[in-house]
């Protein structure tokens, strides 16, 4: 795995998007960087990045990852990025390849739940676990044959674990986790399409979530499931 492809996309005197270090620095084995880019380009995606042998193993997944187990993502394989890539968040000038707003939706750390993780990008199924700082529990990406026999097409699938749920997550989570911005506010800062930007955000966006969120009504008092004997 080599960034020569990364590489030859792009013209790192036009666009910010880092070119990367000569040389990829080994791996730590316990911290994997995992990050999720939402990027406004010729379409709107989210690029899913999980860290290994020094690269960014990155799939571009249209529809974003979804937390309801019973829901399977497309997820392309593209070509690895730097590591340094997962701290990019702005603006790829239009005509640069990627051209358009990028934000950093999602990150943390991944680890694997397979023994071999090469043996199982090789076979299709790498099952791992996120924590991020949206995204949390076991995942798998499974490689199909389906969409026109590519062998760069996945789909990404929650497994079932206490984080599954039906909650629409990238409706409902649309900042930035670095700057809690909306693509809009980060192409506006950056020179952007602003205009462009702001189809990739909801209508109604949600407020800016503060940090310590002041509860002026209790929650409503949990239902036991008591047994009356
Ligand atoms: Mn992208």
């Amino acid at each position: 795995m080599t960034l020569d492809t990364y590489r030859q996309k792009r013209d790192f005197k036009v666009s910010p998007e880092p070119a990367g270090s000569a040389r990829a620095k080994a791996a730590s084995q316990q911290q994997r960087k995992y990050v999720i880019q939402k990027h406004r380009a010729t379409q709107l995606h989210y690029d899913f990045r999980l860290e290994f042998n020094g690269v960014l193993l990155s799939w571009a997944v249209p529809k974003g990852p979804s937390l309801d187990p019973s829901v399977k993502r497309l997820a392309m394989q593209v070509e690895d990025h730097p590591i340094e890539y997962g701290g990019f968040e702005g603006v790829i000038p239009e005509g640069e390849y990627g051209g358009g707003t990028v934000m950093l939706w999602d990150n943390g750390v991944w680890s694997p739940e397979v023994p071999d993780i090469a043996a199982a990008l090789q076979k299709g199924d790498l099952k791992f676990r996120l924590d991020g700082k949206k995204l949390h529990g076991s995942w798998v990406l499974v490689r199909t044959r389906g969409f026109g026999g590519s062998d760069r097409s996945w789909l990404l699938i929650k497994h079932r674990d206490q984080y599954a749920s039906t909650q629409d997550i990238v409706a409902d989570e649309p900042r930035s986790v670095k700057s809690k911005r909306l693509l809009a506010e980060i192409a506006q800062a950056g020179g952007g399409n602003v205009a462009k930007a702001a189809t990739g955000d909801p209508v109604e966006p949600p407020p800016v979530p503060s940090k310590a969120p002041s509860r002026t009504k209790k929650p409503p008092a949990k239902k036991t499931a008591k047994a009356r004997s």
